[in-house]
């Protein structure tokens, strides 16, 4: 028997219940006893949607209040020593403590854990903080509680969590190594496992992603090690790998001693032979081989011919599955519609993969065709005609014909500055911000009835241009050089724009879970791209007409949107972000005729969405940036092209920066005291630099001497002719006093510099004139 299982599930709800019901709590609208109530509906749906998908066990440990990693860290006791002191009562207490912050009232630090995004996904985890006093000791109940509910509706669980590999390497250890905190954590999984040995639990799965990334040999031995340590588990243990291909790992891997390997077969197929090779004779190995992270019906003809054989070899040691969690696809698409059908029927959530699955598996066990025909035909009819709508001939031919100069500025950085300076006279230090401000309530409301049908467009466009003619309104009150609309009309910087354009549609309700209760639904690239008409000309067109001073244009790049979007599987992503591309250019080249004269085009995901082993990066990174180029290309010398992006780990990718071609850079910068500017210089960077010199993800208002010591800083290897001054991201989640507050701050402490470098710069002169007497 082939066996089904599940390597983990959303929990969110289909609804989204479990966002809401949170937040009730939260607002204190309802008890942790409703909380309590909702989240166990959810998992019951769950768990039985398991048992009648054919699986073999329901999976217990996906489940998390805020975050799986979070909880994990509870369970192990591993929690942040400014906490250890604070009373919590209850255990979601706790966990919500650590993954937001509280007010501590004797007015210490109590703030959240940070987060950061689970490997090259969009999912966020919270970082397990250790310390020398780091003493891992567990905590099981909430977890066992769990256990005892999935083994009242079926008694065979599996439970999941991160492996110790993995769990150490997503961790920020200081004042610890990660041995030491390696032997303090691997009595806590054995008497872990031990527990839920007793408490009835067939298999542990142990996640290790990490598998999938370059690893050093400190790495391996530590995973030698740990699993060798947990040889003599009394429950049969999974270890499982996704998001790529073992690779160097496979070794490894496939001689950990444990009972079963997980591999991702979706991402890197190529890798079953040699695992047939070193599995050994008694290991099993479950097959991921239905996306979890695309939401396309699957071939599933391709997939049994591809899996047939594997079964004919292994017998009942072939086990099947999603290639990593399901927890980054929505729950079902019961209920959800595209505008076209054609694309509706071609989609597979959370559900439509459990019934593939089950066909699946029902096929590979001989079963009656009865019970597996209906499915295959459906994602073969499906996955047909979907093809008919994909293809656009104008968009093919354009594509064909592009040129490598299109890639390409028609003049190098240094004279496009001469040129753009003549024009846009900016002072030394010219003060911007990244794009949007805050989002006030008569903007969502008024987005929210437009949505609902109850107001009209006019009426709509109505509040946009308010709210724009006040952002324009304050920036020249405080004194900015380049000011921006706001994006007042854009809810996300991805949906945004795929609303707008052809080849893009949305669900009505594909939510997946980014971070906490926090949801996003990507846009569903289905076909050919192209711009039907322009995407945000009348919003810029708007705000220039009501200042002398420039106004920034606003994109977002094509690798950020191929990044947060579920993408065509047909087609590989270059290709799709060069359609990308074209349409942006076209925006751009409209814009410049309407007198626009800075255009900014944000690629977040550059950073992001870098492969996560070093020998696919700089293929990557060259299609990335030959999208970007191809965006920007077409502007003339003197136009102004800025990019942004917000990551603090920028080492690895100032190739791609420099590759980009743009003429200034605004970065976060100010978490990291500006050392990214003394990087970029060191690359030789020719562009302008704009480091964020104050993290708008604080509440706090900076001042300006503070700011004017990281404007120093940064001085100290940026000559200042190339450095802007702004913020470290864009203002979309802060409150007009804030923001006013600190912007303020920002064009004084710029005003300062200026001050300083120009006293500076003719005591020079004068200098030079004295001795040339
Ligand atoms: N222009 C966008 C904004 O200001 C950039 C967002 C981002 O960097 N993620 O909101
Ligand atoms: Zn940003």
């Amino acid at each position: 028997m082939t066996c089904l299982h599940y390597i983990g599930v959303p929990r969110i709800g289909p609804a989204r219940e479990l966002k809401w019901a949170i937040e009730r709590y939260w607002q204190q609208s309802s008890t942790l006893d409703d909380l309590l109530e909702t989240a166990r509906i959810l998992r019951q749906i769950q768990w039985q949607r398991q048992l009648d998908s054919g699986a073999a066990f329901l999976s217990v440990g996906d489940f998390a209040w805020y975050d799986h990693v979070l909880e994990q860290s509870v369970l192990f006791n591993v929690i942040p020593e400014r906490f250890r002191a604070a009373s919590l009562t209850s255990y979601q207490q706790t966990v919500f403590a650590i993954a937001r912050g509280v007010t501590d009232p004797t007015g210490g630090d109590l703030s959240a854990s940070p987060m950061r995004k689970w490997f090259d996904t969009n999912y966020h985890y919270l970082v397990p903080e250790w310390d020398a006093n780091t003493r891992p000791a567990l905590n099981p109940e909430p977890l066992l509680e769990q256990v005892q509910e999935a083994r009242a509706i079926h008694s065979e669980v599996k439970v999941q969590l991160a492996g110790p590999a993995t769990y150490l390497s997503l961790s920020d250890l200081k004042g610890i190594d990660k041995d030491t905190a390696l032997d303090r954590l691997i009595p806590v999984y054995q008497e872990l496992l031990e527990v839920l040995a007793k408490a009835g639990v067939a298999w542990v799965q142990l996640d290790e992603p990490v598998l999938c990334t370059d690893i050093d040999s400190s790495w391996r031995s530590l995973i030698e090690r740990a699993y060798s340590s947990l040889a003599a588990s009394p429950v049969k243990l999974l270890v499982a790998t996704y998001f790529g291909g073992l690779e160097d790992n496979l070794s490894l891997a496939a001689h950990l001693p444990v009972a079963g390997l997980h591999v991702d077969l979706v991402s890197a197929p190529d890798q079953l032979p040699a695992l047939l090779d070193r599995l050994g004779p008694n290991k099993v190995l479950s097959a991921g081989i239905i996306n979890g992270r695309n939401i396309w019906r699957a071939n599933l003809d391709a997939i049994y011919q591809f899996l047939q054989p594997v079964r004919d070899t292994l017998g009942d040691r072939l086990w099947i599955s999603s290639s990593c969690s399901l927890l980054h696809v929505p729950y079902n698409t019961t209920n959800d519609t595209t505008p076209n059908p054609a694309i509706s029927l071609a989609l597979a959530f959370m559900a439509e993969k459990q019934d593939e699955l089950q066909a699946l598996s029902s096929r590979l066990n001989s079963q009656p065709e009865t019970r597996w025909q209906t499915v295959f035909d459906h994602s073969r009819v499906a996955r047909e005609t979907l093809s008919g709508f994909r293809k656009n001939a104008a968009v093919g031919s354009r594509v064909a014909n592009i040129q490598p100069q299109h890639r390409e500025r028609t003049s190098a950085v240094a004279i496009r500055k001469k040129h753009q300076q003549a024009t846009l006279e900016l002072p030394l230090l010219p003060t911007t911000t990244i794009g949007s401000f805050p989002q006030t309530a008569p903007i969502r409301e008024a987005r929210k009835a437009l949505k609902q049908g109850l107001i009209s467009q006019d009426a709509y466009n109505v509040t946009m241009e308010v709210a724009i003619a006040d952002a324009i309104e304050r920036q020249e009150k405080l004194g900015l050089d380049v000011l921006v609309h706001g994006e007042p009309e854009r809810n996300d910087m991805v949906e945004y724009f795929g609303d707008s354009l052809a080849g893009f549609t949305t669900s009505r309700n594909g939510w997946v879970q980014s971070y906490g209760t926090r949801c996003v639904k990507p846009p569903i690239i289905y076909g050919d791209v192209y711009r039907e008409r322009p995407l945000t000309l009348a919003w810029a067109k708007y705000a220039q007409s009501l200042t002398q001073r420039p106004v920034k244009g606003m994109l977002t790049g094509p690798t950020t949107m191929v990044a947060w979007a579920f993408v065509r599987e047909d087609l590989p992503t270059p290709a799709i972000a060069d359609q990308i591309a074209l349409a942006l250019r076209d925006e751009i080249n409209d814009l410049e005729a309407a007198g626009i004269r800075i255009i900014q085009v944000d690629e977040p995901a550059l950073r992001e969405k870098l492969p996560l082993r070093k020998q696919y990066q700089r293929t990557w990174l060259d299609h990335a940036t030959a999208a970007f180029r191809l965006a920007t290309g077409g502007a003339a010398t003197g136009t102004q092209i800025h990019t942004h992006m917000c990551y603090s780990q920028f080492k690895d990718i100032l190739y791609g920066i420099k590759a980009l071609d743009a003429d200034v850079i605004t970065i976060e910068a100010a978490r990291s005291e500006m050392e990214l500017v003394a990087d970029l210089v060191s690359a030789n960077y020719e562009g302008d630099i704009g480091p964020g010199v104050y993290d708008i993800h604080s509440p706090l208002v900076p001042q300006p001497t503070e700011l004017v010591r990281r404007l120093e800083k940064a001085l100290e290897t940026l000559p200042a002719w190339q450095l802007w001054v702004n913020p470290d991201c864009g203002l979309k989640t802060r409150q007009w006093p804030e923001v006013e507050g600190a912007l303020a701050a920002m064009v004084e402490a710029a005003r300062i510099v200026r001050a300083n470098v120009e006293a500076s710069a003719r005591k020079l002169t004068e200098a030079d004139e004295v001795t040339s007497y």
